[in-house]
């Protein structure tokens, strides 16, 4: 942040009194402007033994594989959220959701909150996606898939489903998207 969006006075970082860490600080009306994670929802769309995923027609990873998510907005629920999502990315709807994987993504300031959903009749695009479609485990596109978290959740749904047992795991992203994908950290 670079100006208050109170008054558009240039902020300074400062550790404000009784506090701990560097924050934006107004010198003019004296505001703390704190900046905290942002919640990500979304769902996990199953048919039969398929999954429904969405190819993203925006940046970041345009063209890439993912499933239907979305920042959750002021005055939703998460669940409400991750309904939205999936409405909005695949004109789809779901029944009988459960909540099924939280990811912490302290790099990036993110939580994201995932929910497993059957899919309940058509389904389509909306404007963030190019085309969405029913995957079978071995149809899966592992190397372009947009997000480590899509890699993840997919990963443990198709192991899940072998033993009919769908626990609520909570981590960071693991390495196995970059693996796929063959992406390199920058050197
Ligand atoms: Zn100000």
């Amino acid at each position: 942040m670079k100006y208050c969006s109170d008054c558009g006075t240039e902020v300074v970082k400062k550790i404000p009194v009784d506090d701990d860490r560097l924050r934006f600080v107004c010198p003019l009306c004296e505001i703390t402007h704190y900046q905290n994670p942002k919640v990500v929802v979304g769902c996990l769309p199953t048919a039969g033994q398929q999954i429904l995923l969405c190819r993203r027609a925006i940046e970041p990873r345009i063209g890439y594989w993912t499933i239907p998510a979305g920042f959750m907005e002021n005055g939703e629920t998460m669940l409400d959220g991750a309904l939205r999502e999936t409405r909005e990315e695949a004109a789809a709807k779901v029944k009988g959701e459960t909540l099924y994987r939280l990811f912490d993504i302290p790099h990036i300031n993110q939580v994201y909150v995932l929910y497993l959903g059957e899919l309940d009749g058509d389904f389509g695009i909306g404007p963030e996606t190019l085309e969405s479609r029913l995957f079978s485990e071995d149809e899966i596109p592992w190397t372009e898939l947009a997000f480590p978290i899509v890699t993840d959740v997919l990963t443990e749904y198709f192991k899940d489903r072998k033993t009919g047992k769908f626990p609520i795991r909570v981590s960071i992203p693991s390495p196995l998207w970059a693996k796929h994908v063959g992406w390199k950290l920058p050197t």
